[in-house]
């Protein structure tokens, strides 16, 4: 069954949400050739603790990491390591927060200075993808509504959406019913209703859509070997339409 939140249980999820936003701007700023993807967990992992909040991944299932970090064909669930960004890669970077005993989730994938047309219309046509899915998050619509935004914006400019991993609700809990696939039939699936929270992840590649594992047990990679993107908020459905409770798109800094 999905959870439905309280309006009084949203404003604490957008608190989590909003140590989410500031931590993702604080990403975005270290992001540059030569950062290795440990020091940018480093630097999450501080900042997340310091506003007295808990990074939702780390431990989670045996994960080491604060963030995942996917650079180029890798598509989510990187390890934190040694990897040096390297000028025109892209790096996908995924946080989960923790306050009060609410999660926020949300990941952006960030150009490492220029990067080929290819690389850049992936980024562009993804983020897309996630506000036109955000824009379905309404009381009366369906999820299908949700899946079918990402797929026809995503394979409409000629791209593929990963198919074997899916977006999820989220509350106390990271993972949540319903599950949330990047594709599907619009008007088909659960009625959207008002105090359901959705983590909507588009994941794409520039490529076909299948993935791989990694030798790490963790890593997923577009298994054709071409670029991956992955955009995600946490949305809240309410009776005034979506809430953006992780908006690193907004105010200072906005990315
Ligand atoms: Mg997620």
């Amino acid at each position: 069954m999905i959870v439905k939140k309280s309006p009084a249980e949203i404003e604490k999820m957008a608190a989590a949400g909003a140590i989410h936003a500031r931590t993702m701007k604080l990403v975005a700023g270290k992001i540059r050739e030569g950062v290795t993807t440990a020091d940018l967990d480093q630097a999450v992992e501080k900042y997340i603790r310091s506003q007295g909040a808990v990074p939702s991944f780390k431990g989670y299932r045996g994960f080491t990491g604060s963030i995942c970090a996917s650079p180029n064909a890798m598509v989510v669930h990187g390890i934190p390591g040694p990897y040096r960004l390297g000028r025109g890669d892209i790096i996908s970077i995924d946080i989960g927060v923790t306050y009060d005993g609410w999660v926020a989730d949300g990941a952006v994938t960030f150009p490492v200075g220029p990067v080929t047309p290819v690389a850049e219309k992936l980024l562009e046509v993804t983020r897309r993808s996630l506000f036109d899915a955000v824009e379905q998050c309404r009381p009366g619509n369906r999820l299908g509504d949700v899946s079918h935004a990402v797929q026809a914006t995503v394979e409409g400019e000629g791209l593929s959406v990963v198919r074997s991993l899916v977006g999820h609700g989220i509350g106390r809990d990271m993972h949540e019913e319903p599950q949330i696939p990047n594709y599907g039939d619009a008007g088909k699936g659960p009625l959207l209703e008002p105090g359901m929270v959705l983590a909507v992840e588009p994941m794409t590649t520039a490529g076909r859509h299948m993935v791989r594992m990694g030798d790490d047990g963790w890593s997923i990679y577009a298994q054709d070997g071409s670029l991956a993107a992955h955009f995600e908020f946490t949305i809240a459905v309410t009776a005034d339409g979506p809430r953006i409770l992780t908006p690193w798109h907004e105010g200072e800094g906005a990315l």
